[in-house]
């Protein structure tokens, strides 16, 4: 499933605002920035003020809008349970292959009672490819009980309500709200943690302590869609071992720019993802 800022704002019914952070050109449609400077060499920025920061910040989340204009959650779902599921199974695995698994499971087990009585063994069959199948079939068999003693079968809306359940940490409860209930929340997975700190947007390590440096840069309103575009840019972009920097578009506002290689040819060949074309088109490769 696909939820873009634009569907997630019809579906909540509301109008978009005029949005000082965003234009609404930037944030709905892939225009290409004015001109595409790559940096001589990489700007620590040392003696930032904070003013200077959230301006940075503003400024590269519009460059990954333009990048990434229908970046979405990669797990395929239809219903908020099959999110929470689909999110707790791709722990420790891709989406890809969540995504391999989940049909036949959610065929299978369709609703949160289906969950609260399944045989663990047949469970366990189901996802066993998805890896450490016998802990996440706890999970699921225990958040399967939890929503019909509490919630009635349905999955609750709220953060604190979601992290009381098995399975459900913080990090799977933002992705629920976000992606499931159009709930503006920052998803602080490792490529997110990774590239913030890349930034310098925050120093923090604590993905509490991120997720709250980040909301104060960045508008709230944005925040489901933020976490896409960076998860997005450090699956394709700014890999942990060897970023592309010198096929980046948001190399001159990196103070991280020369982690990896600034050699155009050289970091082109490092790019991946479908958008791979159109990532190169905008930094003139
Ligand atoms: S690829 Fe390089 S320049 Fe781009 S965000 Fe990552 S570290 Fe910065």
């Amino acid at each position: 499933m696909r939820v873009s800022e634009s569907s997630a704002a019809a579906r909540s019914g509301k109008a978009r605002s005029a949005d000082a952070v965003v234009p609404a050109a930037a944030s709905e449609s892939a225009t290409a920035p004015q001109a595409f400077e790559r940096p001589v060499k990489a700007n620590p920025r040392r003696n930032e003020t904070r003013t200077g920061l959230v301006r940075r910040a503003r400024r590269m989340y519009r460059d990954l809008t333009v990048a990434f204009p229908d970046a979405h959650c990669e797990l395929d779902f239809t219903t908020p349970l099959e999110l929470a599921v689909a999110t707790i199974l791709s722990a420790q695995c891709t989406d890809v292959r969540v995504n391999m698994t989940t049909p036949v499971l959610f065929a299978k087990y369709p609703d949160a009672r289906a969950y609260a009585e399944a045989d663990r063994t047949e469970l366990e069959e189901y996802i066993r490819p998805t890896g450490f199948y016998r802990n996440k079939a706890s999970a699921l068999i225990g958040l399967g009980q939890a929503l019909m003693e509490r919630y009635d079968g349905e999955l609750p809306d709220t953060l604190d309500k979601l992290v009381q359940l098995p399975g459900i940490g913080r990090k799977t409860a933002n992705v629920i709200l976000g992606n499931a209930f159009d709930v503006p929340g920052i998803t602080v997975d490792t490529h997110f943690g990774r590239l913030v700190q890349r930034w310098k947007w925050t120093t923090e390590d604590d993905p509490v302590k991120i997720e709250h440096a980040v909301g104060a840069l960045i508008e709230r309103k944005h925040w489901t869609m933020l976490s896409h575009r960076v998860i997005f840019h450090g699956r394709r972009v700014c890999h942990a071992r060897k970023p592309a920097c010198g096929a980046c578009l948001l190399a001159k506002d990196c103070p991280s720019y020369g982690t990896g290689p600034t050699d155009p040819a050289t970091a082109a060949a490092l790019v991946k993802g479908p958008e791979t074309e159109h990532l190169l088109e905008l930094v003139g490769l």
